[in-house]
């Protein structure tokens, strides 16, 4: 149901259209003087960040979860709001003299509602892990304290005796959570043991279509039957297609889950409207958590959004598991919710997608193998197996020729999730720089060379190495050269002169 993408055409001058690579003659100055300053406390700070900004220019960035923020978006980060204590919500802060951050807050997630058409906004997380925990706590509170508060008569967990606050305790750890599996694309933050999430919740896990790679959803409506999850959890971060939501909002409320979807990294499609309907999740999710720096090109942070009756819970995300906000990275979300909220945004998110099937195509073309053999969203999977290399070795000699990737687990991966057998590969970046099908082809054409380059090393004892590897002669370096020349035609903030 989700593996066909609707048509597309590739708009030329889609570069123009989205802004490419965003001028940087204006900040020019500004980052000039920053750096001087900060220099004469600490040269080696300064340094280091001069000389990230000349990686980020030289580097062939496919990391499908990287982007380049605007220099508004930057420039936000860096001031006096950071030096603000604001722990609460708009009007209603623990601490004195908050007018201006309340100003900050309310526009940020004034915006947020505006670009995603959600009731609520919540723009306090510090990260996509913290909306996480915001969103699985306010839930939490919402089915689980809520009713153990009502049912004792009181309306605050002060009030409880000490024996009905461990009765609720015990039953706050005795919850459920369903989510897809690490290696169909999952996220460790949806139930996974290493993550404080699979310390809360008992995880069970939906997968995909052994055959196809796709979510079937039947599959799912079985699992969540049996299972019977407080939450739902929809959302990847390496799956390459679009998810039905309104079909996993039948089989939460099937089941009596919380549907949560996390769009942390397909944030910018929604707000580019290029997932709408079905596959919008804002309509249909009980709760909504993002990062707000993957394909959404904003500040490193992160956000919830709410149906109504979760608000209230969701406004207790600090104290409750957050420390005080960041105000500085709040109002560079609102700089970039209102950059979204342009049509250039759109164009952006759709060249995005196009790219993405423009660099899947010449992949599949050039013999290399994908995971669903194609891609709806931002990101394509590899599956390098058939080049007799593990990820880990495809990362590494992608790297060696000047592309910069990381490896990711197949579904039912026989190499396990440190070696891998695939690769993740993703459009938003290179996107913003203004590359279109044309250059995302030639990528495809670099890739598949120098997978087909690559040779695992044998060990002492016969087997292929799962590590090392040699390449071609010369390859690395033709392929480098070919980055370069790539990357020199389309310069990341240019004008951005740092003296
Ligand atoms: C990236 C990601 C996160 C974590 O975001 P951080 O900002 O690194 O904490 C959470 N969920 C998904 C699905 C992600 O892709």
């Amino acid at each position: 149901m989700t593996a066909s993408p609707t048509a597309r055409t590739t708009a030329s001058g889609t570069a123009a259209a989205t802004g490419a690579g965003f001028d940087g003659t204006a900040a020019s100055a500004a980052y000039r003087n920053a750096l001087q300053v900060i220099g004469a406390v600490e040269p080696r700070i300064a340094e280091a960040i001069g000389a990230e900004l000349a990686d980020q220019r030289a580097s062939l960035k496919l990391i499908a979860s990287e982007n380049y923020a605007s220099p508004a978006v930057l420039l936000t980060m860096g001031n006096w709001l950071s030096d603000k204590y604001a722990e609460g919500t708009v009007g209603h802060r623990f601490y004195a003299g908050c007018q201006n951050v309340d100003t900050v807050e309310a526009l940020a997630a004034e915006h947020a509602r505006e670009l995603f058409g959600a009731p609520y906004a919540y723009v306090q997380p510090h990260s996509g892990i913290d909306a996480n925990l915001v969103a699985f706590w306010a839930v939490l509170a919402q089915k689980v304290e809520l009713p153990a508060l009502e049912q004792a008569g009181v309306r605050h967990v002060n009030e409880l005796t000490d024996a009905d606050w461990a009765t609720l305790r015990r039953a706050l750890g005795d919850q459920r959570m369903l989510g897809m599996s690490l290696d169909a694309g999952g996220h460790l933050t949806h139930g996974f043991r290493p993550n404080i999430s699979g310390k809360m919740f008992e995880q069970s896990s939906y997968g995909t279509d052994p055959r196809t790679g796709l979510l079937d959803y039947a599959a799912v409506r079985a699992r969540a039957k049996e299972f019977r999850p407080l939450i739902l959890m929809a959302g990847y971060s390496a799956y390459p297609r679009r998810v039905d939501f309104a079909a996993m909002r039948e089989i939460a409320d099937e089941v009596g889950a919380t549907l949560v979807v996390d769009m942390a990294h397909f944030a910018g499609l929604v707000a580019g409207k290029v997932f709408t309907g079905d596959f919008d999740p804002v309509p249909h999710a009980h709760v909504v958590t993002s990062t707000s720096h993957k394909s959404l090109r904003g500040p490193r942070g992160g956000f919830v959004l709410a149906q109504p009756e979760f608000a209230d819970a969701v406004d207790r995300g600090c104290p409750m598991v957050l420390g005080g906000p960041l105000p500085q990275v709040m109002a560079a979300k609102a700089v970039a919710f209102a950059e979204a909220r342009r049509p250039a945004f759109a164009a952006y998110a759709q060249a995005v997608v196009d790219n993405a099937v423009a660099l899947a195509d010449g992949l599949r073309r050039r013999g290399v193998r994908l995971v669903t053999d194609g891609t709806d969203n931002h990101l394509v999977l590899l599956d390098v197996s058939g080049f007799g290399l593990t990820g880990r070795q495809a990362e590494s000699a992608l790297l060696d020729a000047g592309i910069v990737t990381n490896r990711n687990a197949v579904p039912a991966d026989p190499q396990g999730a440190w070696y891998t057998s695939g690769v993740r590969i993703g459009t938003p970046a290179l996107t913003t720089r203004g590359f279109g099908a044309a250059e995302f082809d030639r990528v495809a054409e670099l890739i598949a060379g120098v997978l087909g380059g690559t040779t695992p090393t044998t060990t002492s004892s016969g087997e292929p190495s799962r590590a090392k590897y040699t390449l071609a002669d010369g390859l690395a370096d033709r392929t480098r050269a070919a980055a370069a020349e790539l990357v020199a035609a389309h310069p990341l903030y240019p004008g951005l002169d740092l003296g």
